[in-house]
């Protein structure tokens, strides 16, 4: 599904050169749970804008679901994002004047999707996150891990290929952001894609597979034989 060969990111210019990420390969099939710890620094989140299409690499490819992403144009890379992307921040990134049940829905206005579809869609979402119940409260009407679950929902709403969550628990107290990982594992469990990138090893545990970065070099990819549930 992600097939990533000798990728480079250098930030600068003649004078200035920042070595992002050195050649990093990597392979992440359907189905898996894949966490990326690393230092400050390590190319974690230069790495994460990549996957995620915000960002372009210096060179080396970058093929999602056989799409050749690097060759994209712009106007490609925003379909790319909007329909095989879903996004989970550490800031959950809600839109504060509208409800759980319109936030969630927004990913599909802009993907066409129709208006009784659209409905359906969300509320299942939110269902599935446990929030079925809050569907018309205001993000400042929940809790932190509650705006986090209406997030979740909203990277989920069309049906990506994988979800890419940067620091997802990085706002939370411990017990939300075991309710926040135990939701994604079972989202794994039902065969969603997830890579996420934390500096919690807790939370990295969860993970099925575990991607160690240090000084833009993957220095570590192991499995997680464990069952996550510990
Ligand atoms: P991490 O997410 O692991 O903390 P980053 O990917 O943010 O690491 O950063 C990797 C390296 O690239 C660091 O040395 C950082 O200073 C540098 N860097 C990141 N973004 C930029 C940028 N826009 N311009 C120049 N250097 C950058
Ligand atoms: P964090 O919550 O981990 O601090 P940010 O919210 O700053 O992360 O977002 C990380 C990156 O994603 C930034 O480059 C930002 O511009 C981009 N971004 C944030 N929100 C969205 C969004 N809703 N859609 C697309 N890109 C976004």
């Amino acid at each position: 599904m992600i097939k990533i060969e000798n990728l480079w990111k250098i930030y600068g210019n003649d004078k200035i050169k920042v070595e992002a990420l050195k050649g990093i390969s990597l392979e992440v099939e359907k189905g898996e749970f894949v966490a990326i710890m690393g230092p400050s620094g390590s190319g974690k989140s230069t790495f994460m804008n990549i996957l995620g299409c915000l960002d372009r690499p210096t060179r080396g490819s970058f093929i999602l679901d056989n799409v050749e992403v690097e060759k994209l144009k712009d106007t490609d890379l925003a379909v790319i994002r909007n329909k095989k992307l879903g996004f989970v921040f550490q800031s959950f990134n809600l839109l504060p004047r509208i409800s759980a049940f319109k936030n969630v829905e927004l990913p599909m206005i802009y993907a066409n999707v129709p208006l009784k579809e659209r409905s359906k869609r969300a509320i299942a979402a939110l269902e599935k996150v446990g929030l079925k119940d809050r569907i018309h409260h205001k993000p400042n009407e929940l809790s932190g891990g509650q705006r986090q679950r209406v997030a979740i929902a909203r990277a989920l709403v069309n049906n990506p290929s994988v979800i890419l969550a940067d620091e997802p628990t990085g706002n939370l107290d411990s017990k939300s952001s075991e309710e926040i990982m135990d939701i994604f594992k079972s989202l794994n469990d039902e065969g969603v894609t997830i890579v996420l990138v934390t500096h919690e090893i807790e939370v990295a545990k969860k993970a099925k597979r575990i991607i160690t970065f240090r000084d833009g070099e993957i220095i570590e990819d192991t499995k997680n034989m464990g069952t996550g549930d510990e």
